[in-house]
């Protein structure tokens, strides 16, 4: 009889590699390898020793992107040679991460798995930009959406006036390309066009900026600020709270870089002390 190694599909979390769970550590920790998407904070890989892989679908100038039937069979060989695989994804594995492709070849393979939840980049952007999606005073619902598809097609899965309605916060992922025309549909909808929207992007990262601006202009405000993505769309009166309680882009050394020189074995303290201050070790 064969022995058969394990795969664990692991949320990796938004960016703040503190945002990582404990039972991703541990897999991280026993891994021998790691297959991690782009959006993954590299970071994340100091606390594995195992042989580490980027799958990325954000094509480098050096590296080949994997298409998703060969991310499958490589975790498939991989475990059935006996070895200890993670499959490291931005965010959570299931929030528009196709985790469920993944563990479904998986378990269609006959291959022992375990899936490990991550902190998706809306709740991450919601608390790191100040804005509280279910505040009881400004909405009882939130939906997750994406942004991918042309609201302007007659196809679109997305019920543009049935999202105009609800009764919620919205918030977009995989949208900024699009946000011009997913506030245009929105107001031609019936969203009121002074709804205040935020777009949030690299979240929880030193990098993280915030504009905010009512639904009509978003669009025009964004175009000036340059925001790229990853980013988040925000659209709710949820907004207006990040006014009164946003703290993480306030901290003292908030977007700097900061070079750690010290070995790598030794760099912990420095590196834990530069994410407080709200740095970017490097
Ligand atoms: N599984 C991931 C989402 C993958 S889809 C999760 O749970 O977060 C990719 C989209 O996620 C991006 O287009 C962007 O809209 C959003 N995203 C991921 N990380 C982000 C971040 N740090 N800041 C803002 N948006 C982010």
């Amino acid at each position: 009889m064969s022995i058969v190694g394990k795969v664990y599909l692991v949320g990796a979390g938004p960016g703040d590699p503190g945002l990582l769970t404990m039972r991703g550590h541990e897999c991280l920790a026993a891994a021998d390898l790691v297959l991690y998407d782009g959006l993954v904070n590299p970071e994340l890989l100091r606390l594995t020793s195992a042989e580490c892989e980027r799958t990325s679908r954000i094509v480098e100038s050096d590296g080949r992107r994997l298409h998703q039937d060969e991310i499958n069979d490589r975790l498939i060989e991989a475990a059935a040679a006996g070895k200890t695989v993670v499959r490291l994804k931005g965010g959570d594995p299931f929030v528009f991460g196709r985790g469920a492709e993944e563990a479904r070849a998986l378990a269609e393979a006959g291959i022992p798995y375990e899936i490990v939840p991550g902190i998706t980049a809306a709740t991450a952007a919601g608390v790191y930009a100040g804005i509280s999606y279910t505040h009881r005073e400004q909405a009882s619902a939130v939906a997750f959406v994406t942004g991918h598809e042309d609201p302007s097609k007659p196809q679109s899965l997305l019920d543009y006036d049935a999202l105009a309605r609800f009764p919620g916060t919205l918030v977009f992922y995989m949208a900024l390309h699009r946000l011009s025309a997913i506030a245009d549909t929105l107001i031609k909808s019936g969203k009121p066009p002074e709804t205040l929207t935020a777009v949030v992007c690299r979240a929880s990262t030193p990098q993280q900026e915030t504009i905010t601006a009512p639904l009509a202009e978003i669009a025009r405000a964004v175009e000036r600020a340059g925001l790229r993505p990853p980013s988040l769309i925000v659209v709710g009166s949820c907004v207006e709270l990040r006014e009164h309680i946003a703290w993480f882009e306030k901290r003292p050394l908030f977007g700097v870089r900061i070079g750690i020189t010290r070995p790598d074995r030794q760099a912990d303290a420095a590196i834990r002390r530069c994410r407080e201050l709200g740095a970017q070790p490097v």
